[in-house]
């Protein structure tokens, strides 16, 4: 299997790479870690004539705090970039775990949160954690920069509001007053398998009570979802068991997962309901240490 023959550039700078992508539009793709890019370019499932990389921007790498916004994390930060930055351990735990526990080590050291999103598969692990953190992604394009909710991004399976000349350069986990976050997945095999299903969620508690939890699903329905419906089951709700079981039920009622050689859509229902409820319990728990 071979590569077909393509231009390559690697430009120094975002504003050079905004400007080759605006000249090349849909005839150019960008290249990240390549994991998904060049598997399709050998299988003939994409042919770009252009291939913009990234590599040679190394700011889009870095993760830092910026006061007033909050994390903000380059597109080109591999899954082992996130699983290992000490600020995402400090602050948020929950998505160092979710780069952590996917795909495998070669794969997490290439990979870039990037390629994670702008693919918009619906098993990928980042963007449901990210949204239920209520996180934001900055596009670079010929017709400037723009800042929109992650949940938004996604239209479709493969599919987002991403214009052809557009860059994604960074995701922001906005400074919230969510107590414990958390992201669990199930796959057929323990390293290596793409998630059947995963549940990510953040919470607001006050003693017992839930001010605010935000649910996010993957594999759950054709775009990574909000289930709106549990997470209003639990607002200022004082939590109980029982309560956490019916949010999971909720869950399981309101999302529309497709059956396929990973799973049928009953299993995934059902694995929905089992991972919102001990997902809830976990970020519950570990938002009263
Ligand atoms: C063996 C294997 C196991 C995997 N397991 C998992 C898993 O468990 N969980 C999971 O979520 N994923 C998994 N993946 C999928 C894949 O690794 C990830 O989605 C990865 O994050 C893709 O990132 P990349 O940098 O390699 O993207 P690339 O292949 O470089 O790019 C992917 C697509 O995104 C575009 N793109 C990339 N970055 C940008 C950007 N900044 N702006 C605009 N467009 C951009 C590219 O043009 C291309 O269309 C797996 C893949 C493999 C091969």
């Amino acid at each position: 299997m071979y590569l077909p023959d393509f231009e390559y550039y690697q430009p120094n700078s975002l504003a050079e790479a905004c400007r080759l992508m605006a000249k090349f539009g849909p005839r150019a793709r960008i290249l990240a870690g390549g994991t998904d890019l060049l598997h399709k370019m050998k299988h003939g499932q994409l042919e770009p004539e252009v291939i913009v990389s990234l590599n040679g921007l190394e700011r889009l790498r870095e993760i830092t705090y910026q006061k007033g916004v909050g994390v903000v994390i380059g597109a080109r930060a591999t899954h082992n970039d996130i699983a290992g930055s000490a600020l995402l351990q400090e602050k948020y735990r929950s998505v160092c775990e979710a780069a952590h526990h996917m795909a495998n080590n070669q794969i997490r050291n290439v990979g870039t949160l990037g390629g994670n999103i702008v693919n918009a598969v619906p098993s990928a692990d980042l963007p449901p954690i990210l949204i239920a953190l209520g996180a934001s992604v900055k596009l670079a394009g010929s017709q400037g920069r723009r800042v929109l909710p992650l949940e938004e991004f996604f239209t479709g399976v493969h599919s987002s509001v991403i214009e052809p000349d557009e860059i994604l350069t960074e995701v922001i986990i906005p400074d919230q007053p969510s107590t414990g976050s958390t992201y669990i997945r199930f796959g057929l095999r323990r390293s290596g398998a793409l998630a059947v299903v995963g549940a990510a969620v953040a919470v607001t508690m006050e003693g017992e009570t839930c001010r605010e939890a935000r649910i996010a699903l993957g594999a759950a329905a054709p775009v990574p979802m909000r289930a709106r419906q549990a997470e209003a089951v639990l607002k200022n709700q004082v939590i109980t068991p029982d309560l956490l079981e019916e949010a999971g039920v909720c869950a399981a009622r309101e999302c529309s997962p497709r059956s396929s050689i990973r799973g049928s859509e009953e299993y995934r229902r059902d694995l929905v309901r089992v991972l919102t409820r001990r997902a809830l319990q976990k970020a519950i728990k570990e938002g009263h240490v």
